[in-house]
């Protein structure tokens, strides 16, 4: 395992700075990787990582695990909780990882120079005996694994909105195939389609040379 510091900073150039929720990030995932008996960080997919929030925390496991959306190693389900959830992918033992409330009002025991309270978290929380900073439970996933992971040679078409699914994300309606959206579950209302400005001439071409000239 790489060093907290080396991660940390790592973690900093990312998000700017370095913040309280990246520590807790990292310390975490340190945490979840032992417990799971799996070397940091991972450059194949035997760690899968769903994060409960977005933002600093998700900076600080990146940094520790090597896990990233790109990877499909790293999931968001944003329920705005600074909390996540480990999976060996090979085991599939699955921990889940939060931050214990009281951690808070604890950082000044553990940082008495910290000018403030958020100084002293920043500090407290990268030496605080994680039994003190975390609760950990086992938890087993309500969609399996493989289902979570999907299938990457899938493609299909929803039959609605014609447009491509991939990775086995389609929905079943009776017969019909559907993208999550189309089956009652978007993010967004259609409303118009828009029409894109015509290419300038030679677009393409210039862009290829620009390309190869870059290689
Ligand atoms: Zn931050
Ligand atoms: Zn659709």
């Amino acid at each position: 395992m790489r060093p907290l510091e080396l991660i940390l900073q790592e973690s900093a150039a990312r998000h700017k700075h370095l913040c309280p929720r990246q520590v807790l990030g990292a310390r975490m995932s340190l945490l979840a990787a032992e417990m799971l008996e799996l070397e940091l960080p991972r450059l194949d997919k035997r760690l899968l990582v769903i994060a409960e929030t977005d933002g600093c925390t998700v900076d600080g496991i990146i940094a520790a695990t090597g896990c990233h959306v790109g990877g499909r190693t790293l999931r968001i389900l944003d329920f705005g909780k600074v909390a996540a959830t480990f999976i060996n992918t090979r085991t599939e033992e699955t921990i889940r990882i939060v931050p214990r409330r009281e951690a808070r009002a604890l950082s000044g025991d553990y940082a008495p120079a910290g000018r403030n309270q958020w100084e002293a978290m920043l500090i407290a929380y990268q030496v605080m005996p994680a039994p003190e900073l975390f609760i950990v439970q086992h938890v087993s996933l309500i969609t399996p694994l493989s289902k979570i992971m999907g299938r990457p040679a899938m493609k299909t078409v929803c039959e609605i909105c014609k447009e491509e699914i991939i990775n086995g994300r389609e929905v079943m309606n009776g017969d019909s195939i559907l993208c999550w959206a189309c089956a009652g579950n978007g993010y967004y209302h259609f409303s118009t389609a828009l029409h894109l400005p015509e290419d300038e001439p030679h677009s393409c071409s210039s862009l290829n040379s620009k390309l190869h000239m870059s290689l």
